[in-house]
């Protein structure tokens, strides 16, 4: 004879961070309670920031029991946190119910704490030069792992700065695992919640049209980067292998899309790879493309991946880029490197530590 255990194990509890408020009311109201109860749970657990349902005071003891008996609270296990010498940008190696590992890392500036969140477990899109892409693709995320790391990153960080930017620039497409992803960003997005605006949210896309477009149709205005690395497809092709299905052409007009429907600058992300695309001329051809679309460029200069021969261009050479496009393109900013010290600069993600 089998004895049903008095609480549902964890793995089989539905995590409440996947959910959005609309389907924890529907949800609540399957078990006989009001609808407005998902919104004080939601105040409770993005606004208060509260990890169980005890301490839930304006909750009556029925609804805590059954949320503990039905939705796992849990935040991921934290395997391990690497720290640069100033404290100022960590990366956090987390692992999920099934044991998948994935990082996601903070970054204080002066002048803001940004959080950038891995969309997949590897990546499926090899681009030549990334950490991530050489594990290729284990599984893609689930809303509630997305959310999570934001939780657990602005737990860290005793949520001091409530005013924090969030990026897609970890591990993964973050296109190429759409629904999970978008439906995180709305989760994250509730006023009733994190109430995170969408303009304090980037998504870095290596060039996935048909997502683009339909992120366009969205109308939420999130910031979107598009990871431009080569100004030509023979190039291009080689760096990021997704050129071959979506050349520049259709990329660039789709980033022109979005840019009209959102009303924001599309960023063109270009990292510097020393003698690969960083000669004058490529310039001059980035310059051109920021020109025909509401753009601006974001520069970042390689960061080595251990096992691979990419160089990143010397400060001079850097700067001489840099000088030869500020009179003839829109905006240019040079991605400050956060985070190399401890592997978990843009494109390092990938199981690195410092001891390895
Ligand atoms: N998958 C998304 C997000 C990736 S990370 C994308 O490809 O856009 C954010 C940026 O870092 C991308 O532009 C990516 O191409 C770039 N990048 C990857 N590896 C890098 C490395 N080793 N050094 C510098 N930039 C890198
Ligand atoms: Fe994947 Fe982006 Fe890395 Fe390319 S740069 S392999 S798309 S994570």
């Amino acid at each position: 004879m089998s004895v049903m255990p008095l609480t549902t194990p964890a793995a089989l509890r539905q995590s409440l961070f996947g959910l959005r408020r609309a389907s924890l009311a529907d949800s609540l109201t399957h078990r006989g309670f009001p609808r407005y109860r998902a919104d004080q749970i939601y105040g409770w657990i993005y606004q208060k920031h509260h990890r169980s349902a005890a301490g839930m005071s304006n909750l009556p003891g029925t609804l805590k029991q059954a949320l503990d008996e039905s939705f796992d609270l849990g935040l991921p296990r934290v395997v391990a946190v690497h720290a640069t010498r100033d404290q100022l940008t960590r990366k956090f190696l987390i692992e999920l119910e099934d044991g998948a590992r994935v990082e996601c890392v903070s970054m204080q500036t002066e002048r803001r704490l940004t959080f950038c969140l891995s969309s997949q477990v590897g990546c499926a899109l090899g681009c030549a030069f990334c950490a991530t892409g050489l594990m290729g693709l284990t599984r893609n995320l689930r809303a509630h792992e997305i959310v999570a790391q934001v939780l657990l990153m602005g737990d860290a960080h005793h949520w001091k700065d409530q005013r924090f930017n969030l990026v897609f620039m970890g591990m993964g497409e973050p296109l190429a695992n759409y629904e999970p992803v978008v439906e995180a960003i709305r989760i994250l997005h509730d006023d009733k919640g994190l109430n995170l605006g969408a303009r304090r949210i980037t998504v870095s896309t290596s060039g996935i049209v048909p997502g683009m477009r339909r992120l366009a149709e969205e109308g939420m205005a999130l910031g979107l980067a598009m990871s431009l690395h080569a100004t030509e497809d023979g190039l291009r092709d080689r760096l990021v292998p997704l050129n071959q299905r979506w050349p520049l052409r259709e990329l660039l007009a789709a980033a022109r899309e979005y840019g009209q429907k959102s009303g924001r600058r599309v960023t063109l992300e270009y990292t510097l790879l020393a003698g690969v695309n960083d000669g004058p001329d490529d310039a001059l051809r980035l310059a051109e493309i920021a020109r025909s679309l509401p753009s601006k460029i974001n520069l970042i200069p390689y960061n080595p991946v251990p096992g691979l021969e990419w160089k990143r261009p010397s400060r001079e050479a850097v700067d001489a880029f840099v000088q030869r496009l500020y009179p003839i393109a829109p905006a240019v900013t040079v991605r400050q490197t956060l985070g190399g010290e401890i592997w978990a600069a843009c494109g390092q993600l990938g199981g690195l530590t410092p001891e390895a």
